[in-house]
Formats: C-alpha cells, structure tokens, sequence
C-alpha cells in the first residue's frame, strides 16, 4: 500500500509481540492464533529467499524509532517499546487515514537526521539477513526523509539541510554497510509519490544519478485514483526512466481498479505490478499479462491489513495467480505498521493457501529473475537459488548429458 494525502507513500509495518496481538485469520479451519504466536514458533520456508516489495520507512525498528526520539530530544506519545507498537500497529483491516496516522507518529523522527537514515537502512539488512533473505530491494521516497529541497517540508519538519539527494546518499551507504557485515545483497528502489508529482522528476534524476550505487528501479506509490492522465508528472518521468534504461515498478491495482494497472504497463512502461490484485476484475487484460510475464508483487498480510483483499485468505488473489503459474513474490510491504515478518507472510501462505514448498521455490526463482539485477548478478542469484534449493544437480546432470552427447 502506499500513502498519500499530505504526508504521502506507502502504509504498514513490523515485529511481532504486540501483548494485545489479537490478529485472527478469518475464514479458517483452523484455530484462531496470534502473529506473535506464529513468528515465534514457525518458519513457513525455511530457504533462501528473495524479497522485491518493502517499504525501508515502513519496515523500521521502533527500538531504533525510540532512540533517536531520545538522541534529537523529540517527546513521542510513548516512552517503551510496547507503547510505541501501540501506536505505530495496524491489527484489523484500517482506513487510509488510520494509515497514515501510522507513519505521521514516527517519521518525523527518522526525516532529516544523517545518522538516523544510515542507521535504519543498515538495520534493515540485518533484519532481512535474519529471516533468510539473501536478496533484497527496498524501496522508499526520498524527499519524505529530506528537510530541504522538497516542497512542501513534509512531517511538519522545520527546514535544515537534508535534501533527497543526500537522503539517497545516506541510505546507500547504510545499505552498503549492511551488505558487507551480512553477507547479502540489497538494491534499492525511488518512489515517486501519486499526489506530489511535481518531485517526479527529480526521482528519475537520482535513479540516473545513483544507479551505480545501488539504485536499481523507480516505483509509483500513493493513492491510485489520481491518475496519470490527470498528473503527466509521472508519465514524464518515467519516459525518461524507460529512456536511461532505468527499471519500472508500479503500486497498481492494490485498492484501484485494473484500469490502473493497464496505465501502468501501457502508458508507465512498469516492468513489474506492486500487488496487482484486480487485475483479475479485467480477464482480457490478466491474460495479456500472464502471456507476457508481468511480475506481481504480491504482500499477502499487508493486502488484508490495508482492506485491500477479502480477509479471509482462502479467497486471496494469490491462489489464483499460483494455478495459473504466474509470476510473482511474496512480500512483507510495510512490517512495522503489520508487526508482521517474511516468515509471517509464508506461513499464511502454506497454512491458509495451500502452498507448498515447490511453489515457494518456484515463486522465488521467478522473483529472482524478475529482480532489477544487471543480467550477470541475476544469474548469479537464480544459480544461488538452485543450489540452496537442491536443483543444481539436475543442471549438472543436463549440462553433462549435454557435452557428452556433443
Ligand atoms: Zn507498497
């Protein structure tokens, strides 16, 4: 999900005892549990994994959310960890507004601190390192983390002399950081935001700028009803991305229909859908997608959280997307507003879809090859994949089969 309004982007969240985690899978057979319950004690795919959708100011620490409160001398609404949670968690299906309520309360703690930014993109790493990501793109708006060069100053900041540019410096190097001490690789993604898109542009000037330092694609995020008919900001930019060869991802038919998912792939030249979901309210245009094979970024806890998709999991749109073997990953999106994880989002899948491990190899293989990556690097990634998953004999088999038959 992404935000908008006046603080723009995109909605949700993290980690997972909430003392009061009373999130219950409707719909199910099963026995009402609690997402503390199943972090804690399961592991829905216990591999290598990739991940392609997740917001880095929606997947923060509230621990790190609470230090630097203290550091900059800022009074939060709670002084623990657990008052904190309170405040920043989603646990039923909420309204936009009640989402963007979620990332006022924190952001402008984080927005405009060089330290703060470094930090948090470096323990983004280490978090996705700990639940066996070994690939990673996080995405984010730089200006929503700047204090100056951006029009309007957002989070009610005063102006200092944070602009997006160094934001994605910062972040960069945080990722760097993270990468060397956790021995995986993270690329990022720039979102340009549906209600501002007078900051569009200067989005595809960093994605130019810093391609070579991590950044690998532009996204679209925020509220779908604003088209791109009525803001040709983004259809510039984007133009211009698909010109340098910059990557395309767009946040379509999450909550919007699929007249915005056709804009996205036919007027954005998007490469890959974020959520995707109503596609399949428009057959003739699904089908022309599963032809191409368009990449859904499919968030499951998120889709239910955001009132995206029908709560009960039984119904998600993945299941069909999974008969029909498209391609798509599964993604956190925002987990500290879900005070979910990855494992979260697997473990839904396999107990209240009906996914299997084959699928959740299939699934990240795709995603690996629908990764941003220059062609080399995503190989390198697919082979990593077909190794860890116990594929890579079958290829030897084959490539030998093959010299000996030449
Ligand atoms: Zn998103």
């Amino acid at each position: 999900m992404a935000m908008l309004g006046l603080t723009g982007r995109s909605l949700k969240s993290r980690h997972s005892f909430c003392a009061i985690s009373s999130f219950t899978f409707i719909g199910s057979h099963r026995r009402a549990f609690t997402m503390a319950e199943h972090v804690t004690e399961q592991i829905g795919f216990n591999k290598p994994k990739i991940e392609l959708h997740v917001h880095l100011d929606g997947a923060l620490r509230v621990e790190t959310i609470l230090d630097v409160a203290k550091r900059r001398g800022i009074t939060l609404p709670a002084r623990t960890v657990e008052g904190m949670k309170q405040i920043c968690v989603i646990h039923q299906p909420a309204t936009l507004t009640e989402f963007l309520g979620k990332f006022a309360a924190y952001m402008h703690v984080i927005a405009g601190d060089r330290e703060a930014i470094k930090r948090i993109a470096r323990e983004f790493v280490e978090d996705k390192a700990k639940e066996g990501v070994i690939y990673v793109e996080v995405r984010y708006s730089p200006h929503l983390l700047a204090n100056t060069d951006v029009e309007p100053i957002p989070w009610n900041q005063k102006e200092g002399d944070l602009s997006p540019d160094e934001v994605v410096h910062l972040v960069n190097q945080g990722l760097a950081e993270g990468e060397a001490a956790y021995k995986i690789k993270a690329r990022s993604i720039l979102c340009c935001m549906r209600h501002m898109p007078s900051w569009s542009m200067d989005v595809v000037e960093l994605c130019k700028k810093y391609k070579k330092s991590g950044v690998v694609a532009i996204d679209l995020a925020g509220d779908e009803s604003l088209n791109c008919e009525a803001f040709p900001g983004h259809r510039m930019a984007y133009e211009e991305a698909a010109r340098c060869g910059i990557h395309r991802t767009v946040h379509a038919g999450e909550v919007g229909p699929a007249s915005v998912v056709k804009e996205a792939v036919e007027v954005l030249k998007a490469e890959r859908i974020g959520h995707g979901y109503n596609t399949l309210k428009d057959q003739v245009l699904y089908k022309q997608l599963l032809e191409q094979n368009m990449h859904f970024e499919v968030c499951p806890i998120s889709s239910k959280l955001t009132g995206a998709c029908h709560p009960d999991f039984t119904e998600h749109p993945v299941i069909t997307f999974r008969k029909d073997k498209a391609n798509y990953s599964l993604n956190t999106d925002d987990p500290l507003i879900f005070n979910s994880t990855l494992h979260l989002d697997y473990i839904t899948a396999k107990d209240y879809m009906g996914f299997t491990e084959e699928e959740f190899k299939r699934l990240n293989i795709n995603s690996a090859n629908s990764s941003f990556l220059p062609e080399r690097e995503k190989k390198d990634l697919v082979n990593k994949l077909y190794e860890a998953y116990g594929m890579v004999e079958n290829t030897v088999f084959l490539n030998e089969a093959l010299i000996k038959s030449a």
